[in-house]
């Protein structure tokens, strides 16, 4: 299941405009600074390739990355920059939601949780938001190798992890594949690439 070959193919604003050669594709999404870049330079074990999808003007879009000649890792624009008063409301970028409703060789969202601080309801509203759409996801739990803080209300990240699955039992009947990472110790790259190797069937 590792990652042999990884090259960026292209930046899309408009989901017809996304690669059409019917290849499966896992997207990642979170909230800005949820540690999105690391984890795909990570899965991918290059520290510059999600460079490319922070070029200004490319931050906005979907970039697709083609893996191993056989499927995508699609790196979607961060959600969440929105002040604390507005927080929730669902607000994928435009072209995000079309995206998801409509891309039909994805296999999975992958949504980014940090659980280095305390659950955030925003990202509990964009969870259940694809729960309610029926898209696919998969939890990915990032910066699990930070310390508790006080600041970030004394908790450690796996009580964190706990804390939010507790809360999403309320939108899903079951809670929806899950797993722990960290860019800095690598933990959960290897259980990453496996779970994808185990959707596409190969
Ligand atoms: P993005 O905005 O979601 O692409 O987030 P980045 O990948 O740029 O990361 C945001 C910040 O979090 C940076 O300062 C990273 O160094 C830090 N970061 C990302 N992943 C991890 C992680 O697994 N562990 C720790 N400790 N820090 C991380």
């Amino acid at each position: 299941a590792q990652v042999v070959q990884a090259e960026f193919v292209k930046s899309s604003v408009r989901t017809e405009d996304c690669p059409s050669d019917g290849l499966p594709e896992f997207a990642l999404v979170g909230r800005s600074n949820v540690g999105k870049s690391s984890l795909l330079n990570s899965l991918v074990r290059r520290k510059k390739l999600a460079l490319t999808s922070k070029k200004p003007g490319k931050t906005q879009c979907i970039n697709h990355f083609r893996i191993n000649d056989s499927w995508y890792l699609v790196d979607l624009p961060g959600y969440g920059y929105a002040a604390a008063p507005q927080e929730l409301r669902i607000d994928w970028h435009k072209f995000t939601k079309d995206y998801f409703l409509n891309r039909s060789t994805l296999v999975s969202v992958f949504l980014l949780i940090d659980a280095s601080i305390p659950v955030k309801p925003i990202d509990l509203e964009y969870a259940s938001w694809l729960g309610q759409n029926q898209i696919p996801m998969t939890l990915i739990f990032t910066k699990c190798d930070k310390r508790k803080k006080k600041k970030n209300g004394g908790k450690r990240p796996e009580e964190n992890v706990q804390d939010f699955q507790e809360l999403i039992r309320d939108f899903f009947q079951t809670v929806p594949p899950w797993i722990m990472t960290s860019s800095v110790t690598n933990q959960g790259r290897d259980e990453i690439l496996l779970h994808m190797s185990q959707l596409r069937n190969y």
